[in-house]
């Protein structure tokens, strides 16, 4: 599996998103309670990103050790805030690398990427969807990885000026037509809007007053959180209470 979490609303440490709760991500990096596609921990890594205002890109730390041996962001992320907020622990898929640059969130500009899953058949099978993109995207991949790749495909229909939640949706199914059976949660967001595509792993939406949650696990035992379905396209935004937007998965236009 691979866990994560996206958060929009007032500025709140990280370390009460990620840390302190009692089934947060780091919880979660060495007993997620949702062990569907095997593995038992999520130790081959971490990363955060996180909004410092409404125009720059995001900051962003990653590395490729357990959540829970960095005493160091501990630190950091009790004394960091931020209003929006997106974070993953990793279980690195069998055959792909343990590095820093394999581990979510994926970047540019203004937006934050995470991949929940497997593309089956890696690399072969999405050769033909690689083959779309500018040579120069797949020369400078962050890792020799599935989710770099997905986050690849993304980008490149963002920048042709896709809305997040439609990205996501072309890239699922052209990935599924070619890799059956692949596993491909995913959020995405741009520190304004919350994107996610549920495709076989879990995903589950908090919704308070002024913020807004989507996490693999819910983070407690709050009755407020709702587990989504599964081949369910999520956006959230706030305006200021959350807006949550959940549809199918709609069918190719094609
Ligand atoms: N396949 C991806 C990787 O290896 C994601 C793994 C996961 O979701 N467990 O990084």
């Amino acid at each position: 599996m691979c866990r994560h979490l996206g958060y929009l609303g007032p500025a709140v440490p990280l370390a009460g998103l990620i840390l302190d709760r009692p089934h947060a991500l780091l919880r979660q990096s060495w007993a997620p309670a949702d062990m569907r596609g095997g593995g038992a921990v999520n130790a081959d890594g971490f990363g955060v990103g996180w909004y410092t205002d409404d125009v720059s890109p995001p900051a962003r730390y990653r590395r490729a050790v357990p959540l829970w041996t960095d005493a160091s962001f501990a630190s950091v992320a009790a004394a960091t805030s931020s209003h929006a907020v997106l974070a993953a622990v990793r279980s690195a898929t069998v055959g792909m690398p343990v590095t820093e640059t394999a581990c979510a969130p994926f970047t540019e500009g203004r937006w934050l990427f995470s991949h929940n899953g497997v593309v089956r058949g890696w690399p072969e099978s999405v050769a033909g969807l690689a083959a779309e993109l500018p040579t120069v995207d797949l020369m400078t991949l962050d890792a020799p990885t599935d989710s770099a790749l997905l986050w690849a495909l993304v980008r490149h229909r963002l920048r042709a000026g896709a809305a997040p939640a439609d990205a996501l949706a072309d890239v699922v199914r052209a990935v599924a037509a070619v890799a059956p059976d692949s596993r491909l949660t995913m959020l995405l967001t741009d520190g304004t809007t919350l994107a996610a595509v549920t495709w076989w792993h879990s995903l589950s939406v908090l919704e308070g007053a002024d913020f807004v949650v989507l996490a693999s696990e819910p983070w407690d035992d709050d009755p407020q959180w709702t587990s989504l379905g599964d081949r369910l396209l999520v956006t959230a935004t706030l305006n200021p209470a959350p807006d949550v937007r959940v549809r199918a998965l709609p069918p190719d236009p094609d």
